[in-house]
């Protein structure tokens, strides 16, 4: 691995971070150390970079925000790629937005709205990246990536750099093509948007700020929402009624304001939230004979 670190750098694929930990890259503020982290510059140093990993049978995961992502505490002996300087951002033709893959989508949600365009209020409160977002078709409000992607730049497993339309994209609730094809890697995105008014749009960011505040645990780290709803259910909602709401475990605690989020109250471990999430998983299975599927990933725990 250190000769793998060394030809990274002599071949100027990105810069490098070693032996990094990794609660430092995910909104839970959990996880063990990883051997590196390194971030591209452009689509041609990622592409030579997933080459050589690929030819020295290395390990890697891309990872945007790490904002619903679960680490766990064993070292992850492989490359983490991380896309923040894919951060490009263009308006074309007034309402439509090229934008790398990087780039925060908080941030891109109220850069629409002071241009006025409206469609991305719904992201204003969503802490990812643009090519997470993709990835998780992430919504609220009755609205996702889904509704506002008109294309994606995509690097195939087979290192070609590829469009995807919309339609191909398969996006539906918390899920897109990405997620199903995990080797593929987003690069950019065209987001189309429409013309609205710059006031009301701000007014709705505004308001759903002041409910997300209102009705989330913002002020603990946590990685949202933990379980995906049932059709036609509310997975919080079950939680909820079956009293869950401030059950612990080691550091890790089920949101008294929330019972879908969990919360790294003190100083929790990976496994903490895990057996938490495990605990209330089990629970709704046993009393509603609902299995709830997790909204957020797992990763280095075989
Ligand atoms: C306080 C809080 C509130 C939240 N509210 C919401 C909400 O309202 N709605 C919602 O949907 N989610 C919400 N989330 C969850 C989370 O922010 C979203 O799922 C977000 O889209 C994840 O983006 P990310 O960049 O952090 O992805 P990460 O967590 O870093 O990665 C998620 C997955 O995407 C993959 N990935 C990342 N970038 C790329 C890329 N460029 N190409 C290919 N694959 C990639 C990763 O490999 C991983 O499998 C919330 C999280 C928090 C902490």
């Amino acid at each position: 691995m250190d000769n793998l670190i060394e030809k990274i750098t002599t071949l100027n694929l990105g810069k490098v971070e070693e032996n990094v930990l990794l609660s430092k890259y995910t909104t839970y503020k959990v996880g063990g150390k990883a051997r590196a982290i390194v971030y591209p510059k452009n689509i041609s140093s990622l592409t030579r970079l997933i080459k050589l990993l690929k030819s020295e049978e290395v390990t890697y995961k891309v990872i945007g925000n790490g904002s619903n992502l679960l680490f766990s505490e064993k070292k992850y002996d492989g490359i983490i790629i991380k896309l923040s300087e894919f951060d490009e951002i263009k308006f074309l033709n007034g309402n439509k937005i090229r934008v790398g893959a990087g780039y925060p989508l908080m941030k891109l949600s109220s850069l629409a709205a002071k241009k006025g365009l409206t469609g991305l209020e719904f992201a204003s409160g969503i802490p990812g990246s643009v090519g997470g977002s993709v990835f998780m078709n992430a919504g609220a409000y009755k609205s996702d990536m889904g509704y506002i992607v008109k294309e994606v730049k995509v690097l195939t497993p087979d290192l070609k750099v590829i469009t995807l339309e919309n339609k191909e994209m398969n996006f539906h609730y918390r899920s897109s093509f990405l997620q199903k094809h995990p080797n593929f890697i987003c690069l950019e995105v065209v987001i189309k948007l429409e013309k609205g008014n710059k006031q009301a749009i701000e007014e709705v960011i505004k308001e759903r700020r002041k409910r997300r505040m209102e009705s989330q645990p913002l002020e603990y780290p946590s990685a949202g929402s933990v379980f995906r709803n049932p059709t036609g259910m509310f997975a919080g909602e079950m939680i909820e009624n079956l009293g869950l709401k401030g059950k612990k475990i080691g550091g890790a605690m089920v949101s008294k304001k929330h019972a879908n989020f969990i919360i790294n109250y003190k100083k929790a471990t990976s496994n903490d939230i895990k057996k938490l999430i495990d605990l209330v998983h089990d629970e709704v299975l046993e009393k509603y004979k609902v299995d709830l599927k997790i909204e957020q990933e797992f990763v280095n725990w075989e």
